[in-house]
């Protein structure tokens, strides 16, 4: 037979299913064998398996990433008109939610090194209208938790984790205490979207809580505002995480921390390639934070990021851009209230960075291939 070069992917779900694949089918066909497609024994097991991990109390599994944090608003009684904080360099779902709720998305800009979303710069845009303050733990790393959770203290101020791209991750307070990505503030929110840390194989998302009664009526919500059959006390949504993706899930948590090791294998053999390149900068690693890796992210320095990524791309080797566009520049987000030069730092990161493939199965040569053609290309 004939060896089939593989290809180059951002990520690679293929092999990493081939190492899980028999106890991966074997779950999925129990799920079909005993036909408890919805709220299963699986996903009550996966529900206990990931309290335990994360060492949080409570974990409602729900139907993706962006229903988790639409359903952790709708439990804080946030209304319409109340002001939520958060980071104008993200994803789109996190901004999404909140106007999709008719709260108000105040946006700040974020650190350049890290990518955290900026402690001052929430300080600042503080009013008496500001109910909420959503971090993002982007691209694996989370935010500054110690500084933002004593300003929300002070302010008297919900704050919604969006771990969405940071789970597993460990964050440590500066007396050495650690907790996990999404179990520090109110609410913590993730997703199991398959490209992600911890994804499944569909849709999937989960919310976290500490507090018993907060944990209730987030359960009641996401199960169409009912917590007894054909009573709804409160408006709710449909929001559940089926059995097959958490009989896999169950497998993959086990993996979990290997993953993130594996991730941060590749990491440091991109860092090693590119140190004291003066036109590629290296992901910085925030002292407070452990990093996951969800993307590893340069910024380039003079470098033409499309004629790179073309040049990547004349060699089999995808680089994705996160985020092209600030939220406020996006035109379902424009707002009189911002406008172009307003958020500096996320101007510059949207116009300047690049990620490179990252996922558990990078071996040796192909991150050799991979940054030695970054630096064919950057160096000449
Ligand atoms: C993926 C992602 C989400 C949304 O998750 P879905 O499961 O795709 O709905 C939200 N926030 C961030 C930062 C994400 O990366």
């Amino acid at each position: 037979m004939e060896k089939t070069v593989k290809k180059i992917q951002m990520v690679d779900l293929k092999t990493q299913y081939e190492k899980i694949k028999p106890e991966v089918d074997a779950a999925i066909q129990n799920v079909l064998n005993n036909t408890a497609f919805i709220n299963g024994p699986e996903v009550k097991a996966f529900q206990a398996e990931l309290e335990e991990y994360l060492g949080t109390k409570h974990v409602i599994p729900c139907a993706n990433g962006t229903d988790a944090l639409q359903i952790a608003m709708m439990a804080l009684d946030l209304k319409p008109g109340d002001e939520i904080i958060t980071a104008d360099f993200t994803y789109v779902a996190t901004a999404e939610v909140i106007a999709l709720l008719g709260l108000k998305p105040v946006l700040v800009d974020v650190i350049p090194d890290t990518f955290d979303i900026d402690i001052n710069a929430i300080e600042k845009a503080i009013t008496s209208k500001t109910k909420a303050i959503v971090p993002v733990h982007l691209f694996g790393q989370c935010a500054n938790m110690e500084a933002l959770m004593q300003l929300a203290k002070k302010h008297n101020l919900y704050v919604i984790e969006d771990t969405a791209q940071a789970i597993g991750a460990v964050y440590r307070y500066t007396d050495g205490t650690t907790k996990k990505a999404g179990t520090i503030g109110t609410i913590g929110c993730t997703s199991f979207f398959p490209s992600k840390n911890l994804g499944c194989y569909g849709d999937g998302g989960a919310i976290f809580t500490n507090d018993d009664a907060l944990a209730a009526k987030i359960r009641m919500i996401a199960n169409h505002g009912q917590s007894v059959q054909y009573i709804h006390d409160s408006i709710g949504v449909n929001s559940r995480l089926d059995s097959i993706q958490a009989a896999i899930l169950r497998i993959k948590l086990r993996d979990l921390d290997n993953y993130a090791a594996a991730r941060n294998k590749a990491a440091a053999h991109y860092d090693k390639a590119f140190a004291n390149n003066s036109k590629l900068k290296t992901p910085a690693r925030a002292k407070y934070s452990d990093h996951v890796f969800h993307q590893y992210t340069l910024q380039l320095n003079g470098v033409d990021r499309d004629k790179l990524r073309e040049f990547l791309a004349s060699k089999d080797i995808p680089a994705m851009i996160y985020y092209p566009i600030p939220l406020h520049m996006q035109k379902a987000y424009l707002d009189p209230r911002y406008k172009a030069g307003d958020f500096p730092v996320t101007e510059k990161l949207c116009a300047s960075v690049v990620s490179l493939p990252m996922h558990t199965e990078l071996d040796e040569e192909t991150l050799n291939y991979i940054s030695s053609s970054v630096l064919e290309f950057v160096n000449r």
